[in-house]
This record gives C-alpha cells, structure tokens and sequence, in this order.
C-alpha cells in the first residue's frame, strides 16, 4: 500500500495542496483562491484528496508552509516557506541553482547548492512592489483579470516606463499614462517591467548562477518572466506547477518523516 503524503502551502492570496505517493509521484494538487484566513486552506484539501479518491485517514503525515503555515490545526508540523520552495524546486529541477519566488504579498530569491541545500536568500516582504498584490492592485484599476495581463504586454511595441516604486503612486501614474492616451498594452508591458525591475535589483545583491528559475504565482506571467530574462540576461525557466513548490516541498519533507514513525 502506498505510503501518500500531504503538503500545504497557506499562503497570502492562494491556498495550495500537494499529495504525494511514497514520496516521489504527484497523484493530486490543488489551487484554490484564498489563502491564511480564509476556507481556502480547507478547501484546497479536500480538492486534493477529492481528485485522489483518498479520505484524509490515509494520509500518513502532513506539513504546512507558507504565510498561514501555524494556523492548520491538523498538520503534524510546520516548515518554513523558504526551505519548502528549495525542497520543492530541487526535486523537480535539481540543476537550478537560483530560485525566484513572486507570491501574492512577498518575492524572494534564493540560491540553491548542488546537494539542495539553500545557500543563500534574500525576500522582500515589506512593501508591494515587486510583489503580485502590485499586479493585482493594477488589474482591478485596469478592470482586468490577472490571467490577462500576459497576453496584453505581449502586444506591446514601446512598453512606457513606471517611474514610481510605489504601488499607490505608480497606480496613479497608470491612470495618467492612460488619460494621456498610452497603449493599453504598453502600459501593461511596463507595469510588468516594473515587477521585474524590483525583483532583479533584489537578485543582484545576491547574485544570479544558473540555472535560474521563476516560481510563485507570478510565474504564470509570461510577461513578468521575459521582463526577468532581459534584466538578469539569462534564461529564467518555468512550469505550470511552479505555483505549487512550496506545497511540493512540505509534501517532500512529510514523507522523510514518515521514516521515523
Ligand atoms: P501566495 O503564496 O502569497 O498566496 P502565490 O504564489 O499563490 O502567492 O501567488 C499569488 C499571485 O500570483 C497573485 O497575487 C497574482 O498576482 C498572481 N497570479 C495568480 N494566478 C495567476 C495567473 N494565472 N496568471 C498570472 N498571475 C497570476
């Protein structure tokens, strides 16, 4: 009998479940909108265990990550964010040796070392800049979806240039940029410059070694991820699970724990 693990990842904007059969197969992931406070958390699990056809008693062990990582009641340990990402990111891609993270309200950068051990990190949580609430902030004034702003920065030709960090004050800028009759797109194209730009600045005080790749939310914005590639000039990877390393590595390290039981 398999031998299933389960991680989750609360976090600020999403809730994120990952079950693991023996410790090296995926059999369900779930992402739901809402994150610590909120029913997502709960939600994201019975979603995994639902797309698994498993009842909660057949999980063996159970960590949580993420921002609201102490407020699950029924998980048998908690984990810092920063060790589940590197956990999760070295399993899939085990010669990624730099990891940027953009989730809903932080991005850090973290360095990986050949064994998988995090070498190095540096995060930026005090300010939305650079972070997805920045997007977000900017696809609400643009009465936008988030899933839309790709498709629009990559229309873009001349993409205009967001001179604020601020998101309260670039928010304004946008609005001028508009009324001052900007491309839609190129609008969009800068703003995704200006994450970027933010996160870059963050990842050169600790410095970029390949192979990089782009994880968290963020990372299914195409246009944030070219935006990185031209500002750090090298390649930034991605996939389509790169919202769930955190919940991947909890699930990771739930299963070296069920070697102690
Ligand atoms: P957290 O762990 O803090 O909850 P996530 O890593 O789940 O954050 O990232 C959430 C952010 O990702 C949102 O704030 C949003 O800006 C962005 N995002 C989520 N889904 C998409 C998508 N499909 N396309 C583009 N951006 C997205």
């Amino acid at each position: 009998m398999a031998n299933y693990t389960m991680g989750i990842d609360i976090g600020s904007t999403t809730s994120k479940c990952v079950i693991l059969s023996d410790g090296n197969e995926i059999v369900s992931a779930s992402i739901i909108l809402g994150g610590t406070g909120t029913s997502g958390q709960k939600t994201a699990v019975n979603e995994a265990l639902a797309n698994a056809s498993l009842s909660i008693d057949a999980i063996t062990y159970t960590v949580s990550t993420g921002y609201g990582r102490k407020s699950l009641a029924f998980a048998n340990e908690d984990i810092s964010e920063l060790s589940c990402h590197t956990k999760g990111v070295h399993f899939l891609y085990p010669d990624v040796r730099t990891v940027i993270d953009i989730g809903g309200q932080d991005a850090k950068v973290i360095r990986i070392g050949k064994t998988g051990k995090m070498t190095n990190f540096v995060m930026n949580d005090k300010c939305a800049a650079g972070t997805g609430r920045f997007l977000d902030v900017m696809a609400n004034i643009l009465a936008l979806n988030i899933t839309d702003l790709e498709s629009y920065a990559a229309q873009s030709k001349a993409p205009v240039s967001i001179s604020n960090t601020c998101t309260v004050f670039a928010e304004s800028e946008v609005i001028s940029q508009l009324a001052a009759n900007a491309k839609l797109s190129d609008v969009i194209a800068g703003i995704c410059n200006s994450v970027a730009g933010r996160v870059s600045s963050l990842a050169k005080r600790i410095g970029i070694e390949e192979q990089v790749f782009f994880s968290g939310g963020v990372a299914l914005n195409n246009g944030v991820r070219l935006a990185l590639e031209k500002e750090l000039n090298t390649k930034v990877l991605t996939s389509p699970l790169s919202q769930m390393m955190g919940a991947l590595g909890a699930a990771l390290y739930a299963y070296e724990k069920t070697d102690k039981i």
